[in-house]
């Protein structure tokens, strides 16, 4: 992938590291060293993003301290708290590395897994996910109904991932610059860049008992979780031409009033019994207006998707690599100089 929507230049370095940071003053000292140790191994170029999430405890100081001691690490501080999803996607659109590694400040995750998912990255793939093992978290609130919900995910996105809620993962460059987040989304991206045509790996890594302070979510995330669903399961079905799908429908349901309405028609005419009363008509009227309807919810969603597309500059296609030779180029730029030289104005 070479081209993506966003990316005004390419990547600078190897590696960014985007950290999420709310309310962790307890932890951040510790995930400083266990991130440089497990780093100075990979030995490659890297930065690392903190998000400050309009933490109101002394994240603030411990996070600039920080930037204050390693050139590596840029902080971006948040006027308020905007959630998870908004410091991830911060963290995005700052990234400069052709890797992005996404981690929590809580320490559940290792930094010494980063390791391994880059190691499964360097196959060739562009979204690597970290799947816990031996969770920590209670059983009956947090990994039944993270169960389920991977599960269901992975059946109606068609992209089967165990652990959608790990945020160890790693991605490519143009995934985090193209996938557009809001909402609780952030968990869905392997989902969403799933349009783009990304190859999806998985890597076992560890899960850690949060070392200081408290989780952020409770089990009011599971309904989030599902209506987040059924939105990303709507964009990713009807994307590009809702109103095939709402034509389709509709010119089914139309399409049998219009037979309904002939068949009452002709009967009329042959037998010379009266209609107005039978139910077949109210049935066949309500089964074409509804198709009428269908058809139009189906335009405007259309236009809608062609507004976001257009605004957005969102493209319809997304390229992988682009290959063509030098010389070819320098040929067409020659031929292109040409009619503005002499041979477009011939003179005499
Ligand atoms: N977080 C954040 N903003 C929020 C909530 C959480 O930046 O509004 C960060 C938090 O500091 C942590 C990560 O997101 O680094 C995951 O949060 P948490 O550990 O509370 O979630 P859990 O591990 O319980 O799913
Ligand atoms: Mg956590």
């Amino acid at each position: 992938m070479s081209d993506a929507p966003h990316a005004t230049s390419g990547p600078e370095l190897a590696l960014s590291i985007v950290i999420p940071v709310y309310n962790e003053e307890g932890n951040i000292e510790r995930l400083y060293a266990e991130l440089t140790e497990a780093l100075a191994t990979i030995g490659s170029d890297y930065e690392v993003i903190a998000i400050n999430d309009g933490s109101q405890d002394r994240s603030y100081q411990l996070l600039n301290a920080l930037q204050a001691r390693d050139e590596r690490w840029h902080i971006i501080h948040f006027r308020r708290n905007f959630g998870q999803t908004a410091a991830l996607a911060a963290g995005f659109d700052a990234a400069r590395g052709q890797v992005v590694v996404t981690i929590d400040a809580d320490l559940q995750n290792d930094p010494r897994d980063i390791g391994s998912i880059l190691d499964k990255f360097a196959e060739g793939y562009d979204i690597v996910s970290g799947w816990r093992q031996n969770r920590k978290e209670s059983l009956f609130l947090r990994r039944i109904p993270s169960a389920l919900a991977n599960r269901l995910i992975s059946r109606s996105t068609g992209i089967k991932l165990h652990d959608y809620g790990c945020t160890l993962k790693a991605y490519h460059y143009d995934v985090v610059k193209g996938v557009r987040l809001y909402g609780e989304l952030h968990r869905f991206i392997p989902a969403l860049a799933s349009q783009m045509g990304v190859r999806v790996a998985e890597v076992p890594v560890k899960d850690r008992a949060r070392r200081w302070g408290s989780s952020k979510y409770g089990f009011g995330r599971t309904f989030k979780v599902i209506l987040d669903l059924i939105v990303v399961v709507f964009v990713l079905s009807y994307f590009n031409r809702p109103l095939y799908v709402f034509g389709a429908a509709g010119f089914l349901v139309g399409g049998i009033g219009a037979l309904l309405g002939a068949y009452l028609t002709v009967f009329k005419l042959l037998t010379e019994n009266k209609i107005g009363d039978r139910p077949l008509l109210q049935l066949a009227a309500l089964l074409m207006v509804l198709g009428v309807q269908l058809i139009s919810t189906g335009i405007v969603a259309d236009m809608i998707m062609r507004t976001y597309h257009e605004s957005q500059h969102k493209p319809i296609y997304f390229i992988r690599e682009r290959r063509r030779s030098e010389r070819h180029d320098e040929v067409a730029e020659q031929e292109r100089e040409l009619p503005t030289a002499s041979s477009a104005h011939p003179e005499g």
